[in-house]
């Protein structure tokens, strides 16, 4: 008998350029997760409009997040890669979902409270509210145990873990129940002028942030103006609540050199922080470098991407269609359809 692999659900918004903050926190990851799991990566193009602004082409974010996705060594035969507006189960157990979810349990979730509080986006839509419940399907539907993620959607999680244990209570065994991957380092890297905040890709101020794609000129010049601190003499060391751009850093380096921060710590003992941060910048270059190498190769090959597309629809669709209908059937709808 073939056993089966545990199903394991990735997405990222298209709707803006990757950050290292999104590949450190889950995308560095995904080609070593294909060898162990039955991997499902999306591109959440319905997520991205919830912060949506006329300036994001919609398909040129989707191809560059696609090609990026392939770049950073996901590959197609191993892995379903698809868009998420291509598969319209989603947003059907989306609707469904909505009508097992409450008020309360979303008003209560930190993202929305945080983007509203700081007046993050002018206008909040509904999408933005109900978006952790459009997360929910995303993974439901696919029967997924494994989710990787970063520290920022461990609540979320949470609530789709409460979603789908209602729907199981009430209706029998609907859906797996999935469980979060958070890797212990750089599932958190921070906003490099305001460390205590998370680095977004839709951050406003770009000097906060760095591209997955990102120029060595503004490379170099970004971790320049990183915001360290002023102790004196200065000295290198992990501390998150007296020194939280230090920390950062150190975290974006052991993340990309898969050197333990410990480890750093002590060869970088007595250094200056511009000798550090130069030492960053150089090994984010040549870090980045091929990503952006094999990026660029498949950007080239729109053809090759659309049929990378289309064929992961097809397969998503054959997948959330079982569950669709099983939850269709334990509601008790009437289906002409066998
Ligand atoms: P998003 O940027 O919201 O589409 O997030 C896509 C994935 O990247 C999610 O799993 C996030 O948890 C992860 N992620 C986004 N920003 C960061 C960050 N600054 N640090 C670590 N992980 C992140």
């Amino acid at each position: 008998m073939i056993k089966l692999k545990p199903i394991l659900f990735s997405a990222v918004q298209p709707s803006g350029q990757l950050t290292i903050g999104n590949y450190i926190g889950t995308m560095r990851h995904w080609s070593n997760l294909q060898n162990h799991y039955q991997c499902l990566y999306c591109i959440a193009d319905l997520h991205a409009l919830t912060t949506f602004n006329k300036e994001i082409f919609f398909k040129e974010s989707v191809l560059d997040t696609l090609a990026l996705y392939l770049a950073c060594g996901i590959d197609p035969e191993k892995s379903i890669i698809f868009i998420q507006s291509h598969v319209h189960q989603h947003c059907q157990l989306n609707w469904i979902l909505n009508c097992f979810s409450h008020f309360g349990e979303l008003s209560r979730m930190t993202q929305f409270k945080t983007k509203i509080d700081k007046n993050y986006i002018k206008k909040i839509n509904v999408g933005l509210f109900t978006y952790p419940i459009l997360m929910a399907s995303d993974i439901l539907l696919y029967q997924t145990t494994f989710v990787p993620i970063g520290q920022d959607q461990k609540q979320h999680l949470e609530l789709v873990r409460d979603i789908a244990k209602r729907c199981n209570f009430l209706y029998g065994n609907v859906f797996t129940i999935p469980k979060p991957c958070i890797h212990q380092s750089g599932s958190k890297i921070m906003s490099l002028l305001e460390p205590t905040k998370k680095m977004s890709k839709s951050d406003l101020n770009k000097n906060n942030v760095i591209f997955l794609l990102e120029q060595k000129k503004s490379i170099f010049l970004k971790i320049k103006n990183a915001v360290t601190d002023s102790e004196k003499p200065s000295k290198i060391y992990y501390n998150l609540q007296k020194k939280a751009g230090i920390s950062n850093l150190l975290e974006i380096l052991s993340a990309i050199t898969n050197k333990e921060i410990t480890f750093l710590e002590k060869e970088l003992d007595g250094i200056m922080y511009s000798e550090f941060k130069n030492i960053i910048a150089e090994e984010l270059y040549n870090f980045l470098s091929p990503i952006k190498e094999s990026f660029l190769y498949y950007r080239n090959n729109t053809s090759y991407l659309e049929k990378v597309a289309y064929e992961g629809a097809l397969k998503a669709r054959l997948q959330a269609d079982l569950t669709l209908h099983k939850i269709y059937s334990k509601l008790n709808f009437f289906s002409s359809f066998k």
